[in-house]
């Protein structure tokens, strides 16, 4: 069995400091099995008791999985000096876990993004052996036409030399912008360069001006996240990564 303190348990999920913690029990504000605990050094079975504070039950874990609908401007990091990260966006019983971002996307790129602190599960999702597939919707400024859709199934060259693995391009629009072709398009990739989608673009002659993750894996974005919204993964969601 797994004994730990209640007051690491509260730091941890960022409920409250030990000091604090040692407060709430003085109070009588924490229960375990609907009994008061005085002390909050007590070693309990989080997954054998029911922790409460305030009568709020507290659900402890080691790991979390968010799915983020990133929203462009904010960077797919846990640190920086300039920009608002991703990690900035959660409340803070989420960043308590010391999530970081499975994978990168653009400053400006939209979509999802999978934050957790499960560094082996993080490790599987980004092993470039694994080829998880990774699908984008962008809108593209060119005339993007089925020869493009060829070279992406085909492999294109970057400009680092880097020859791309097959690739799936759906064009589900083609217009006129402001005297300009356009498309929207979705794209499926098996690797993930950095900048790779519009890096693939640029090697066929055209431009990305927006650009949104819809799926990694069997991750789908929610359509009910709002750019900038999270959910924790459900446990189908969980279990379809492993
Ligand atoms: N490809 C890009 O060019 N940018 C991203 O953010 C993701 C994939």
């Amino acid at each position: 069995v797994k004994k730990l303190r209640i007051d690491k348990i509260l730091s941890h999920l960022g409920i409250a400091t030990r000091s604090e913690s040692k407060k709430l029990a003085k109070q009588g504000r924490i229960t375990l099995d609907g009994l008061t605990v005085k002390d909050s050094g007590l070693q309990i079975d989080p997954d054998l008791s029911v922790l409460e504070v305030d009568g709020q039950a507290v659900r402890y874990r080691e790991f979390i999985y968010v799915l983020l609908n990133k929203p462009q401007d904010v960077v797919s990091a846990t640190e920086d000096k300039y920009d608002r990260t991703v990690i900035d966006l959660l409340d803070a019983e989420y960043a308590a876990f010391e999530p970081f971002p499975v994978g990168r996307l653009d400053k400006d790129t939209e979509g999802l993004l999978l934050l957790t602190n499960d560094g082996q599960l993080a490790h599987e999702l980004l092993s470039p052996r694994k080829h998880v597939p990774k699908t984008y919707e962008a809108v593209v400024l060119g005339a993007v036409d089925a020869a493009d859709g060829a070279a992406f199934a085909a492999g294109v060259t970057l400009d680092d030399g880097y020859e791309t693995m097959p690739a799936e391009l759906e064009i589900v629009r083609r217009y006129e912008l402001e005297g300009e072709e356009h498309a929207d398009i979705r794209l499926t990739i098996m690797e993930g360069k950095f900048h790779q989608v519009k890096r693939m673009f640029e090697a066929v002659g055209k431009k990305v001006v927006f650009l949104k993750r819809i799926s990694m894996g069997p991750l789908q974005l929610d359509p009910a996240l709002a750019p900038g919204e999270y959910r924790e993964l459900s446990d189908d969601e969980l279990r379809s990564l492993r």
